[in-house]
């Protein structure tokens, strides 16, 4: 059955992914289910999107009571949910107000239309100048714009002509942020810990050093934690890491619960009161049903417990992930349950390791050739990270050893 699914899927489904050989039907928690009854351990939460689990049973009553309530409006119309769940995102994040959308790229988009109206309009900045510095290894989405400003070759090849108006810097490096910074920068859109770019942590305080010089130099701090917000790094925010605001906040993913798209870009009051009636808009953004599971996802987050389980489950996968000291392990990076294990493609690549995890029943994806993501929803147990961890360790233990003479 699988293989015939797989070849009707690869048939009429564009090959604009390169899916493991898996066929899933089923999900509860942080289990997956393949047609034949095999379960495997989702340790990718498609891309942080299902960071409280498959089928959470307090999303899906949320989610299956509106639905027969009142879905989709428009924002033609004011709705009895579209309120109070902005005010808590608000309250939640320390920001003043927000902008519902619903895919993490449709939120970067907003972020720097915003960007840019706010330059010309309280900045000053001469009209069609305005720049915005992005950093290497970026990633923000698919967006014509958005590609035009990654470093990826092939997100950009074959896409263009792209419209300018950034300026890239290496990641980690204030020194860089400061010096590329003219008086027609607008904002700095950065990603606390670059996710797709392959789990890369910057150094301590570039965060907090970033947001000395955007202030300084009166630019905005925009940072995209589509990947990392909600709970993911072991914070609420992984801006809360450096106690820094920024100026714009961009979230997605895990804010629908795993469930919709649901995302939107947050701001201060002096940013997002640019935009007026008819500037910017979306049609399904901040639906009555997206906003019931959005108010439903953070609910679920306020007290604490689940981001302080997301800490230390994350420690105990580095811990165990580090104590495996395989000779193929070139690093173990990340913060909370955000990892990444970054692999010696001479040994093998990161995408025939998630081949041998999958048949050992743990499912995770690549992240460029060499990294193999460990982001399980937050809600896995300690066992479950040792079951992981087990797993992880007997696909090392069947590898085919490294001519260890050839590194020393
Ligand atoms: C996934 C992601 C996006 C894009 O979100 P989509 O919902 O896929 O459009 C933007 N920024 C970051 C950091 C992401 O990880």
């Amino acid at each position: 059955m699988g293989s015939l699914r797989i070849a009707l899927e690869d048939r009429y489904c564009a090959h604009n992914y390169a899916p493991l050989p898996v066929v899933l039907s089923k999900g509860r928690g942080i289990w997956l289910w393949d047609e034949d009854g095999k379960r495997y351990m989702d340790m990718m939460s498609a891309y942080s999107a299902v960071s409280f689990g498959h089928s959470h049973p307090q999303l899906v009553q949320a989610l299956t009571q509106q639905a027969g309530q009142l879905a989709v409006t428009s924002r033609a119309f004011y709705t009895d949910q579209l309120g109070r769940f902005l005010q808590l995102l608000c309250e939640m994040t320390g920001m003043d107000k927000a902008l519902p959308m619903n895919s993490g790229t449709e939120a970067v988009e907003t972020s720097l239309k915003a960007a840019r109206k706010w330059a010309y309009k309280v900045k000053g900045v001469p009209d069609q100048q305005a720049q915005i510095i992005v950093c290497a290894g970026n990633f923000a989405g698919r967006s014509t714009t958005i590609v035009g400003f990654s470093s990826e070759a092939q997100y950009r090849e074959g896409f263009g002509p792209f419209d300018g108006g950034f300026v890239t810097i290496p990641y980690g490096d204030a020194a860089a942020l400061e010096a590329a910074i003219t008086p027609h920068t607008a904002a700095f859109l950065v990603e606390p810990i670059q996710g797709e770019g392959g789990i890369i942590v910057p150094p301590d305080a570039y965060l907090a050093q970033c947001r000395e010089i955007c202030t300084r130099r009166n630019i905005l701090l925009i940072c995209d934690e589509v990947q990392t917000g909600l709970g993911r790094t072991g914070r609420l925010l992984a801006c809360d890491h450096e106690g820094i605001r920024p100026d714009g906040l961009i979230l997605g993913k895990a804010l629908g619960g795993g469930l919709l798209p649901v995302s939107a870009f947050l701001a201060r009051s002096e940013v997002m009161d640019v935009f007026t009636p008819g500037d910017h808009g979306s049609t399904f953004g901040g639906n009555p049903l997206a906003a019931a599971v959005g108010y439903a996802a953070l609910s679920l987050l306020r007290d604490g417990e689940l981001i302080a389980a997301a800490e230390q489950r994350g420690q105990r996968l580095r811990e165990g992930l580090n104590a495996l000291r395989h000779p193929a392990i070139r690093s173990v990076r990340g913060k909370g349950l955000l990892i990444g294990l970054e692999l010696d493609p001479q040994v093998i690549t990161a995408r025939s390791f998630c081949e041998r995890l999958m048949e050992n029943g743990v499912l995770s994806k690549e992240t460029h050739h060499t990294v193999v993501r460990f982001a399980p929803p937050l809600v896995i147990t300690a066992e479950a990270i040792d079951a992981a961890l087990r797993i992880i360790e007997h696909v090392f233990a069947t590898l085919p050893t490294p001519h260890m003479e050839a590194c020393t």
